[in-house]
């Protein structure tokens, strides 16, 4: 397929305004790249992409599947410079800077120039090795793919000079609006309308194929241009038998805000997590067989969420891998920064590792990262995206605990023991959730994810099925009342404190709050509420009223329990209003208001 052509189509399918015709059009430059569908190969025998995959994946934009994190790695003024170039020797890089601030976009930038004067500074370049023969000048769609190839490949000293020698061979080949889209292309800028869906819908709708089983092959294997050849090729057969490979990053299954009352009216009861606060990876690992004949050692990569390489920033994700792992596996978690006795520390240090590309070994003396895992994609040359999340769990387990020595003793280890693994509950009872919520929060985690046990994992989806505990919205001022003596290292500390609301010319108890508040804190909180103790039993305390916090909760439940009436579910500290008196308090009529009484 020439380039024109397919700049033709991308300039019909940006001027349409209609989704159905969208994909109507996408699919009928899907079938017309179909026509060249003999297989070719490389020099070194390797199949070559076809016009039909890069088809697909340049009418998004992408140069390389989506799994891929090879990169052109051009700014924006190597591409000014090649644009420039082919555009004759009175135009400069500063030029076209400058009409781009005037016009805006660079693709009508590139557009508004004459190209093609400058043939014989740019014959050697853009051809590209699996040039498509013909012997006319007219540039084709493979043709750009390979010198874009060649261009993301090129290393070393020169290799940006070379970048733009290459593309400006491209531009110089281009008409004005092939110029426009390869330069969309390049600075990843094509925006015209076609979506991830768009794509889904029109290799459906061209091969004649289920959009689910489209769905499905594109979860994973993250490549457009592949499962548009597959679909062709073998049909819906062909889409079934794909399946994830290790090293081969999938999109993450994301979670959305929600609240314990949801979560358990939706489900029968919900698997409940710490959420751990540090950075999401996608573990890729193939053990080694030392006794092979060839050999071969393990291969471990680790992905970010947005399937970036970050292997070589993280080398505890490695050696834990290499240590752990005796089978095959695709395992989804998360990378936390720890203290020297294992505490996590917040999130700001996992960026001080996260991509690190230099100086990993002196980053490490600082900032240690340890991985925990909380899912398990693939196991043994078997795939579970399709299986319920208790059972990935399981397999988890078993991936993580088995070392690989033989150990048939599995299960006695306790799941804590287990290095590396998630802690995962079942309940369908909202105070043992709140108590996990309190632990998740005591140990210096960021709150708790609630999962539906029984949901697959969804590639890129933001669902319904993973919940993050929604951050509390209002907040409510309460008067302090009383508070409970610690125990143990917190003996010395008042906790647990009574929360109380105006009623009238009363106060009337609303709940208790004892999550949310470092030792710190606590200590400076028993500074200023000692002196109001007004009466002592056991590690019970009454408090004249005299200090007011401000504390978030996720809802107001009506509730014998406290003399109000009314309970906050999930209370957390989030502060002193020392700008306070109790008389500014809330009071019972504003928490009756916020219940929607
Ligand atoms: P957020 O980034 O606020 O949208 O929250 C979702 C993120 O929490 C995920 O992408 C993970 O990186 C992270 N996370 C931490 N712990 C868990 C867990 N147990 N299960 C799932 N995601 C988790």
């Amino acid at each position: 397929m020439e380039f024109a052509t397919f700049a033709d189509r991308a300039g019909t399918i940006e001027a349409e305004p209609a989704d159905l015709e969208i994909v109507a059009h996408v699919r009928d430059l899907l079938v017309d790249a179909s026509d060249e569908g003999e297989e070719r190969r490389s020099s070194d025998d390797a199949v070559e992409p076809q016009t039909l995959e890069i088809v697909a994946r340049f009418v998004q934009g992408r140069v390389f599947p989506a799994w891929d994190s090879t990169t052109l790695d051009i700014g924006p003024s190597a591409c000014y410079e090649a644009i420039a170039r082919a555009a004759g020797t009175n135009v400069s890089a500063d030029d076209v800077e400058d009409r781009l601030a005037e016009i805006g976009e660079i693709g009508d930038v590139a557009a508004s120039y004459e190209f093609g004067g400058q043939q014989g500074l740019g014959a050697f370049a853009g051809g590209g090795s699996g040039s498509e023969g013909g012997g006319g000048d007219d540039l084709t769609v493979r043709e750009v793919a390979d010198t874009l190839e060649e261009l993301a490949h090129a290393e070393g000293s020169g290799s940006q000079d070379r970048k733009v020698d290459l593309l400006f061979g491209l531009f110089n080949r281009c008409a004005s609006e092939e110029a426009r889209y390869l330069a969309r292309l390049v600075l990843s800028e094509m925006r015209i309308g076609v979506g991830e869906g768009t794509v889904r819908d029109a290799i459906a709708e061209a091969f004649e194929v289920p959009e689910d089983r489209v769905e499905r092959a594109l979860q994973v294997s993250n490549d457009y241009g592949q499962v548009a050849r597959i679909a062709r090729d073998e049909g819906v057969d062909g889409l079934d038998g794909m399946d994830l490979a290790v090293g081969r990053p999938i999109q993450a299954m994301l979670a959305q805000a929600g609240t314990v009352t949801d979560a358990l009216e939706e489900w029968a009861e919900a698997a409940v997590e710490w959420k751990y606060d540090g950075a999401r990876i996608q573990l890729h690992h193939e053990p080694g067989d030392p006794g092979a004949a060839d050999g071969s050692v393990a291969e471990t990569r680790v992905f970010s969420r947005n399937m970036e390489d970050v292997t070589d920033a993280l080398p505890e994700v490695v050696e834990f891998a290499e240590e752990t792992l005796a089978e095959p596996a695709i395992l989804d978690g998360e990378v936390v920064a720890v203290d020297g006795d294992g505490s996590p520390l917040p999130f700001q240090e996992v960026l001080k590792r996260f991509r690190r590309k230099h100086d990993v070994a002196k980053a490490r003396e600082n900032v240690t990262v340890r991985p925990v895992f909380f899912d398990c994609l693939h196991a043994d040359g078997e795939d579970l995206l399709a299986e319920p999340l208790t059972t990935r769990h399981e397999r988890l387990r078993s991936v993580l605990a088995d070392s690989g020595a033989g150990s048939d003793t599995d299960d006695a280890v306790a799941d804590e023991d287990v290095e590396g693994l998630s802690l995962l509950w079942h309940t369908d009872d909202p105070d043992e959730i709140e108590s996990i919520d309190a632990d998740a929060l005591e140990a210096g985690h960021e709150g708790i994810m609630l999962k539906d046990p029984e949901s697959a994992y969804s590639p890129g989806r933001r669902g319904k099925h993973w919940r993050k505990r929604k951050p509390d919205v209002e907040t409510l001022d309460c008067v302090v009342t009383g508070a409970e003596w610690g125990e143990g290292r917190r003996a010395t500390f008042l906790g647990t404190f009574e929360l109380s609301v105006q009623a009238d010319d009363r106060l009337e108890t609303v709940g208790k709050v004892a999550t949310g508040i470092t030792d710190e804190k606590l200590a400076e909180l028993t500074e200023l509420l000692e002196p109001h103790i007004a009466a002592e039993e056991g590690q019970a305390v009454d408090l004249e009223p005299a200090v007011v916090f401000e504390v978030g909760y996720e809802e107001i439940q009506s509730s014998p329990t406290y003399s109000s009436g009314y309970a906050l579910r999930f209370p957390r500290f989030q502060g002193v209003r020392s700008d306070k008196d109790p008389e500014d308090a809330d009071t019972l009529e504003r928490l009756e208001r916020l219940r929607g009484e």
